[in-house]
């Protein structure tokens, strides 16, 4: 099999060759059809996360080794399977839930692997599927296509999926007004889903005017260019002057924060997805005079991804694919991404 590995921290892929793993017990073989290539891959290049005040979270530090084969969304035909798998058979297509999790701690035992204490997410702490074969540590973790594309299919694992899980939050405050910061591949799930499962008015806010476009084009109502110095005061008007009741950052930086902060309704909840970094001095007493929650989102669970799955099936949600690379142009997928050349996600077709 040929794998496009990070060798370290900002060091060109390499593709490396090694024998196809032979699957035992629950083990599944995949020969990948699609790779989604996601802006969490190239904090893996860049090898961490940006804390602020020039601090930096090492990924190997939270247990990632490199060399690593990175690719989270992940889409294949099944090659071989081991002697204890039932669930799939030989030549299905389908699609990989990435965020395994060690199956014993309180997140794993109520089916929230993704919140797992150790976790053992592909393309972090084993390797992914910027591969033409992959090795699925078990049958469990595959749900099959049934008839979604393969390429569109790979971002519900990730994008879609983590989309889902802050747009039920938001939906939890049961908005009038969602602003979603950042029309990339997560943002523009965020609109898909929003659209399908609020009853909210969708304000999506990004530099990109052509990423505005495409939000549009996807279910936002109104769209702010955030390039523009009065943005708040724009969102504002928006919301009839009386903020929002949720935003979901999914760039989470330090001015997209303060604009999710300064846009905020009283009781207003504040979803943080994105790991572009950095940190923040907040002033204190407006989160108990205003009553409102900031959370986190990270990922989703087995049963979620199956719920897109479906949706997608029924043509609800239509992921945008805008680019295919081969396995050989990893290295040019992570650029253009890094660049922010790509409209929606791009894919690797090994
Ligand atoms: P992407 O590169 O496809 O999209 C990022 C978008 O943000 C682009 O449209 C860009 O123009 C916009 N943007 C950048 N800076 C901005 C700013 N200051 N103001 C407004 N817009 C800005 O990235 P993606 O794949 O959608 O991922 C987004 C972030 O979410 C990444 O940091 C990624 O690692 C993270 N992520 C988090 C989770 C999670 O579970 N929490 C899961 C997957 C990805
Ligand atoms: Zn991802």
């Amino acid at each position: 099999m040929k794998s496009a590995q990070i060798p370290g921290p900002n060091e060109p892929l390499t593709i490396s060759e090694s024998e196809n793993p032979r699957p035992q017990g629950t083990q599944v073989l995949l020969k990948v059809k699609s790779e989604g290539v996601c802006h969490s891959d190239l904090h893996l290049w860049e090898g961490g996360y940006d804390l602020g005040d020039g601090q930096f979270l090492k990924v190997t530090d939270r247990g990632v080794k490199y060399p690593v084969t990175p690719g989270h969304e992940i889409v294949g035909t099944i090659e071989k399977i081991g002697e204890n798998v039932s669930n799939v058979s030989v030549g299905d297509d389908v699609l990989v839930f990435p965020w395994m999790g060690c199956g014993e701690c309180p997140a794993c035992k109520v089916g929230n692997e993704n919140l797992c204490d150790t976790p053992k997410s592909m393309g972090l702490f084993q390797n992914g599927g910027y591969a033409d074969y992959t090795l699925i540590p078990d049958s469990k973790y595959l749900a099959k296509l049934d008839g979604v594309d393969p390429d569109a299919a790979t971002s519900l694992a990730c994008s879609g999926l983590t989309a889902y899980t802050a747009v039920k939050k938001a939906n939890q405050n049961s908005p009038e007004f969602v602003v979603i910061i950042g029309a990339g591949g997560l943002g523009l799930m965020g609109v898909q889903i929003a659209r399908e499962i609020t009853d909210a008015k969708i304000i999506c806010v990004d530099l990109d005017d052509k990423k505005l476009e495409t939000a549009k084009e996807m279910g936002a109502h109104f769209t702010v260019n955030s390039k523009d110095s009065d943005t708040v005061k724009k969102i504002l008007s928006i919301c009839n002057d009386k903020g929002a009741d949720s935003v979901i950052d999914f760039v989470n930086a330090p001015p997209t924060v303060k604009t999710g902060l300064a846009v905020l309704r009283k009781r207003g909840n504040l979803i943080l997805v994105g790991l572009f970094g950095g940190s923040l001095e907040i002033s204190l007493v407006s989160i108990p005079l205003k009553s409102i929650t900031i959370q986190g989102a990270y990922t989703g669970n087995y049963n979620d991804m199956v719920e897109l799955l479906d949706l997608a099936r029924k043509g609800v949600i239509n992921p945008v694919i805008s680019k295919r690379y081969s396995l050989e142009d990893a290295n040019a997928a992570l650029e253009d991404l890094k660049a922010r050349k790509i409209i929606g996600r791009a894919v690797i077709n090994p």
